[in-house]
């Protein structure tokens, strides 16, 4: 999809607030290294922008979802380290090796795909692997002693195979109650045990184990949520340091008209306007990932809180303005307008989800403008 270029919608990204959220986060750290988190798009904000200014704030590294991710990442010529936190078809080691692309072994039946196909096609460079410890998450991941300990060995006699990393994942570091996280780790370092000898790299913290659980075991920190001033908890745990918000989603009024009580709004005429009412156009809608269901909450104009009147259209949607406001005043979807402001935990709240979901569906759609 072609990004609207010649509109008025746009996402704004302080790339200098994402800068300063991983240069602050590395502050709090002891030893440990930071790979930016910038899977899908780093979570809307721009994948290539983004890893800049993580660099420039510290991060040494970067992990992502798909080796199309890693590969987009060496195409603009990213030579730092690359993680992909999935499994990627055997078919695809070559590729990975060839562009220095760390991939993700996680359970024994990938691993004997990978040995049977390097077997016939064997890498001048090895591919690097990282293993994946299931403590609880329940997804990819060894899971027992005995299946770690055999796939290290296999690992270690295959000449296509190089261990850098060993890992695991976190389902409860943004929660209160520790007792599951403490679980988890406990049963990380047990698996860790097994391994005669640890590889360069090991890893258990996302952003909210890093922010709230110092015990976190490894030399790395996987950033993501945080790093684009998110607290990864939502409003549940009080952030150590500030974070700065990088996104705000702007657009303006393409019309303003002032209409008599009884005027239907929409498709399914879903709202009447009660009395003589000013409703004001924007051009956003649910194709931009600003979904129906944000019918009912607000946007600021003038740094006054307007609702959503009416279902939202695939482009637009309508808002019922408190006065007479003039054609092209700015309308703020997410961020701050004279004062005022809409946080991304505020949709979230509204749609019943995580910011982490609001910001992922944000569309290919909307011109991303970097300041
Ligand atoms: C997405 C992801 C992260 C980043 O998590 P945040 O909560 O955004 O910091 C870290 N590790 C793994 C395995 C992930 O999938």
């Amino acid at each position: 999809m072609t990004p609207g270029y010649h509109r008025p919608t746009v996402l704004k990204i302080k790339l200098e607030n994402i800068t300063k959220n991983v240069s602050n986060h590395k502050k709090m750290l002891n030893n440990e290294k930071i790979f930016a988190v910038i899977k899908a798009n780093a979570y809307g904000h721009g994948a290539i922008p983004v890893a800049k200014a993580a660099l420039e704030g510290g991060a040494e590294g970067f992990c992502v979802a798909l080796l199309d991710e890693a590969l987009e990442l060496r195409r603009h010529g990213f030579l730092e380290p690359i993680l992909v936190l999935n499994m990627v078809d055997a078919l695809y080691l070559p590729l990975a090796a060839e562009n220095n692309i760390s991939i993700t072994c996680g359970n024994e039946e990938w691993l004997e795909e990978a040995l049977h196909f390097l077997k016939n096609n064997p890498l001048n460079n090895p591919v690097k692997l990282h293993l994946k410890i299931d403590s609880g998450m329940g997804r990819i991941g060894f899971f027992t002693k005995e299946s770690l300990q055999e796939a290290y060995e296999k690992i270690q006699q295959a000449p296509s195979l190089f261990l850098e990393g060993i890992f695991t994942h976190f389902s409860t570091a943004d929660e209160k109650d520790e007792t599951y996280f403490n679980e988890q780790l406990e049963k990380f370092t047990q698996l860790l045990d097994v391994l005669p000898e640890l590889p360069e790299y090991v890893h258990s913290s996302n952003s909210a184990t890093s922010l709230w659980h110092k015990a976190g075991v490894g030399n790395l920190v996987r950033l993501g949520i945080s790093m684009y001033g998110l607290n990864p908890s939502g409003k549940t745990l009080t952030l150590p340091f500030p974070l700065a918000p990088a996104l705000s989603l702007e657009s303006s009024l393409i019309q303003v008209k002032k209409v008599p009580k009884g005027t239907g709004v929409g498709y399914g005429k879903t709202y009447v306007t009660k009395k003589e009412e000013w409703i004001g156009t924007v051009p956003i809608g649910y194709a931009d990932g600003w979904q129906r269901k944000m019918s009912g909450f607000s946007v600021l104009v003038k740094g006054k809180k307007c609702e959503i009147v009416g279902r939202v259209c695939m482009d637009q949607c309508m808002i019922r303005l408190p006065e007479e406001v003039s054609l092209g005043e700015k309308v703020t979807l997410i961020g701050k307008n004279s004062g005022e402001e809409i946080t991304l935990q505020e949709v979230a709240d509204h749609l019943e989800t995580i910011h982490y979901e609001v910001a992922c569906l944000l569309s290919d759609r909307l011109n991303r403008v970097y300041e």
